[in-house]
């Protein structure tokens, strides 16, 4: 027999009290979907408490709304659709000016490669229609920017078209801010792991779970099948590709990230994949990279900060930034 029970007794609760505070949190893992701007949007989340969860992601994507109803050109109340009315300078939210003075650092980085001013542009090879068709030189003429300058002009608070036959369309970078947006609202309803996605716009908080999220890169030829995975945390990843949204005549690919000199798609990639700090940025150097071609396109990923990119020439040529290289997985 033991002398001392009541020391066993205290011994044994001690253990016990251990490995109940010891014990693996109960996590939940989310996926919920919802339509906006247009893209299938999916909003993964970890935690504890799936109720917790689930009121997390309702505002996220409430959130990313809230960004649509600001930025989209199809929306007559938006603040882009105002900007795009007015004859003079209008005094514009925060979060307008944010996304305009981000858009103007990737044009001028781009010398205009990435350009707001291309509303026009867009409206006339109208990638919505049913049966699509190739616009006339004529008519592209009249709705190119006349230079590779901003598209607008911001003094203060104020914003102005920088001429008034440019229409403004933010469609290479305001999804990408919407996905920051639904990031923030996560994080500060206390989550730790959580993915959005929309359609190829992606943030990261945290990993997923204890490891890193998984991230696959598309491959731009063969569909449904991966050219490469990334093992990330706490990045954006965004992919720019000729095969998202498209339509063939004659042999001919016509898609929707165009080059603002001739009014044309694109031709010297096939994707653009960029990893930065927020999804706005990576969007927009995504469409900046992927207009100036493989290799003047990799030296301005090169040379932004923290920013890493694949991009998948024309020909089917692979060309990556340095910091990419031992991150990289090929299957
Ligand atoms: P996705 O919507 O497929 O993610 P991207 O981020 O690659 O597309 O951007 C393409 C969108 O950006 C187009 O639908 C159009 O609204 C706009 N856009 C097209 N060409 C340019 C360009 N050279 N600069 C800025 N925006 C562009
Ligand atoms: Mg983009």
């Amino acid at each position: 027999m033991l002398k001392r029970p009541l020391a066993l007794i205290a011994a044994l609760l001690l253990i016990l009290l251990l490995s109940w505070s010891l014990r693996p949190k109960v996590t939940a893992e989310v996926a919920r979907t919802a339509l906006i701007m247009g893209t299938l949007v999916e909003i993964k989340a970890v935690g504890s408490g799936e109720k917790d969860i689930e009121e997390a992601i309702s505002d996220a994507f409430s959130a990313m709304r809230s960004e649509e109803g600001r930025f989209s050109t199809q929306i007559e109340t938006s603040q882009i659709s105002a900007i795009n009315r007015a004859t003079a300078a209008i005094e514009v939210e925060p979060e307008v000016l944010f996304v305009l003075q981000l858009g103007q650092r990737i044009t001028r980085l781009s010398e205009g490669a990435f350009h707001m001013g291309l509303g026009g542009l867009i409206r006339l090879w109208d990638f919505e229609a049913v049966t699509p068709r190739v616009p006339e030189l004529s008519e592209i003429k009249q709705v190119l920017p006349i230079s590779s300058e901003d598209a607008v002009s911001i003094t203060g608070t104020r914003v102005e078209r920088r001429d008034t036959n440019l229409q403004l369309d933010l469609g290479g970078i305001a999804k990408g801010y919407a996905v920051d947006r639904a990031l923030a609202v996560l994080r500060a309803a206390g989550l730790e792991s959580a993915s959005v996605n929309a359609g190829g716009d992606i943030g990261l908080l945290g990993g997923h779970g204890e490891r890193p999220w998984k991230i696959g890169i598309q491959h731009p030829r063969k569909a449904g099948e991966l050219l490469a995975t990334l093992a990330l945390r706490d990045r954006a990843i965004v992919t720019s590709g000729d095969y998202e949204r498209f339509f063939m005549l004659e042999g001919v690919r016509y898609h929707h990230i165009f080059d603002p000199q001739t009014g044309l798609p694109a031709r010297a990639c096939q994707s653009v994949s960029v990893v930065a700090a927020t999804v706005a940025e990576a969007d927009a150097l995504a469409t900046a990279a992927f207009v100036l071609g493989p290799v003047k396109g990799l030296a301005l990923l090169e040379k932004s900060h923290e920013v890493e990119g694949l991009i998948v020439s024309a020909e089917g040529r692979i060309e990556m930034t340095s910091g990419l290289k031992d991150q990289i997985q090929w299957r």
